[in-house]
C-alpha cells in the first residue's frame, strides 16, 4: 500500500524559523473516490510568502494551524486516476501542500493542467507558473507600462523578478535591477537583457540609481522593502506606479506588525506614487491565458529562466530559509 510523507507546522517561528518549526510524518493514503486522482508529486515550489503563512496573525490568507499540512504548491504527475478530467500520466500543478502524494478532487480549483512542451515540466512552478503570472499581472495590470519608461524591479534576479525585467525589456522600457552580489547582477544584465543592474550589497544603491536613472523612475516594482524602498523614494517621478508584490527584507521580522513597511514610506511622501498591494489570485480567471503569453515568450527565445533545485523531500526547511536570505539564484524547487 502506498504510503504519503508530509510537513506539518509544529510551532510558529520567532525570526529565521528553524527545523522543529515543521515535522515530517508519514501519513496513509485512503482509497481513491469517484471523480479524484491521485498525484505523485516530482516538485515542491520554494516560496517567501510560505513565511508569513507560519505566523499566527491573519494577512491576506489564514495562517496555518499548527498540526496542519505546511502551504505549498507542487507539481506531479497522475498515477491514478478516478476522473474523465485527469488522466493516468497527465502532469498537473496543485496546492495541496508540502506532501508527496495529492489525493485530489478533480474539480479542484487550485488543480492546473500542465500543457503538453518541450519545455521542462519544472518551469510550470516557476517562469510559466505562479511567480511568472506574478510578474506578468503586477506588471501589465497595476504598473502599466509604456515605451522609455523607466523600470526599477527589486530582487530581479528571482523567480517573480526576473519575468518582471524581461517583460519590462519586451515591452521597451528603461530597465534597471537590483540584486545581490556580481554574480546575480551580471545574469540580470547579460541574460535577462536589463540595461543596468544595480548590485545593493555593494554599491551605493542611491548613487546608482541617480547615475541609471537619469529621467527618474517610472515604475518600481516592490519585491524586497527596507533600504531599497527608501532610497527608491526618491527618485520616484511625478505620476511613478509601484506595483506592491511584497516586502522579504521583514519577513522573518518577529513583529512583522512593527515593521515599516513600502506603504509607510510612500505614504509619507509629498507626492506619492500610485501604489498597491497586490495578489496575484485577482486574475486567477485569466491564469491560463497568461501563462499561454509567458509560454509564447519562451518558446520564442524572448523568456528565459534560472532554478535552484535541492534534491531530497526533507531538504525544505533548509530551502525555504535559503529563499528568505538570497541564497536561492533563481526559482527555488525541492525535488522529491
Ligand atoms: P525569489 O526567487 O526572488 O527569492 C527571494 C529573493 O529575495 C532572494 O533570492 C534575494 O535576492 C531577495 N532577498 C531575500 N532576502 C532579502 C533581504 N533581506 N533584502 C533584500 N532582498 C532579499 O522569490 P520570489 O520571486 O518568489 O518572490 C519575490 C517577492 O514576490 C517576494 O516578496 C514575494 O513575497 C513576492 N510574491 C508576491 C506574490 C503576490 O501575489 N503578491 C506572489 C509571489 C511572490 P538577492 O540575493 O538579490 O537579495
Amino acid at each position: 500500500m502506498l504510503k504519503n510523507t508530509i510537513f506539518t507546522l509544529n510551532k510558529r517561528p520567532k525570526g529565521i524559523p528553524d527545523n522543529n518549526c515543521w515535522k515530517l510524518i508519514d501519513s496513509p493514503i485512503r482509497n481513491i473516490k469517484k471523480n479524484e486522482i491521485l498525484i505523485e508529486n516530482m516538485y515542491l515550489s520554494i516560496d517567501p510568502y510560505m513565511r508569513g503563512r507560519m505566523n499566527a496573525g491573519k494577512s491576506y490568507a489564514p495562517p496555518v494551524n499548527i498540526g496542519e499540512i505546511m502551504v505549498g504548491e507542487t507539481l506531479g504527475r497522475v498515477v491514478k486516476s478516478n476522473s474523465k478530467k485527469y488522466l493516468e500520466g497527465d502532469l498537473v500543478c496543485v496546492h495541496k501542500g508540502w506532501q508527496k502524494y495529492t489525493l485530489v478532487k478533480d474539480n479542484d480549483l487550485t488543480l492546473i493542467k500542465v500543457p503538453k512542451t518541450d519545455i521542462p515540466a519544472s518551469v510550470f512552478l516557476g517562469a510559466l507558473g505562479m511567480p511568472g503570472r506574478t510578474a506578468f499581472f503586477g506588471l501589465t495590470k497595476v504598473a502599466k507600462p509604456n515605451q522609455g519608461e523607466t523600470v526599477v524591479i527589486s530582487a530581479a534576479s528571482g523567480a517573480v523578478g526576473a519575468v518582471v525585467t524581461q517583460l519590462a525589456k519586451i515591452y521597451e522600457c528603461n530597465v534597471v535591477g537590483i540584486a545581490g552580489g556580481y554574480e546575480k547582477c551580471k545574469y540580470v544584465t547579460d541574460t535577462l537583457g536589463a540595461n543596468n543592474c544595480i548590485d545593493y550589497k555593494n554599491d551605493n544603491v542611491l548613487d546608482k540609481l541617480h547615475e541609471y536613472c537619469p529621467n527618474g523612475v517610472d515604475i518600481y516594482f516592490e519585491n524586497v522593502g527596507g533600504d531599497i524602498t527608501r532610497d527608491i523614494s526618491k527618485v520616484l517621478n511625478k505620476n511613478s506606479r509601484v506595483p506592491i508584490c511584497g516586502f522579504i527584507s521583514k519577513y522573518n521580522s518577529i513583529n512583522i506588525a512593527n515593521e515599516e513597511t513600502p506603504f509607510t514610506v510612500f505614504k509619507n511622501m509629498k507626492n506619492p506614487p500610485k501604489h498597491r498591494f497586490f495578489v496575484v489570485r485577482e486574475w486567477a480567471h485569466q491564469f491560463e491565458s497568461a501563462t499561454k503569453t509567458l509560454l509564447n515568450y519562451m518558446e520564442d527565445g524572448q523568456l528565459s529562466y534560472k532554478e535552484t533545485i535541492t534534491e531530497g523531500f526533507e531538504n525544505a526547511p533548509q530551502a525555504l530559509r535559503d529563499v528568505l536570505s538570497g541564497k536561492n539564484f533563481g526559482k527555488q524547487l525541492i525535488k522529491f
